[in-house]
């Protein structure tokens, strides 16, 4: 296994960062470093967030 980019997360790796999607309206979000998306509550209709 080689080093480097690429670490065989598949076509969702998202790399730094990310979205958090809401999983009632399909709000998103970009995602915090230090914050997990289920800590984060959908500022439209307040849902918990998931990671995209
Ligand atoms: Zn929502």
């Amino acid at each position: 296994m080689p080093g480097g980019m690429g670490r065989g997360g598949g076509p969702l790796a998202a790399g730094p960062g990310g979205v958090c999607v809401c999983p009632k309206c399909g709000y998103e979000i970009a995602h915090q470093l230090g914050t997990p998306c289920y800590r984060i509550k959908c500022p439209k209709c307040g849902t918990q967030m998931t990671r995209k």
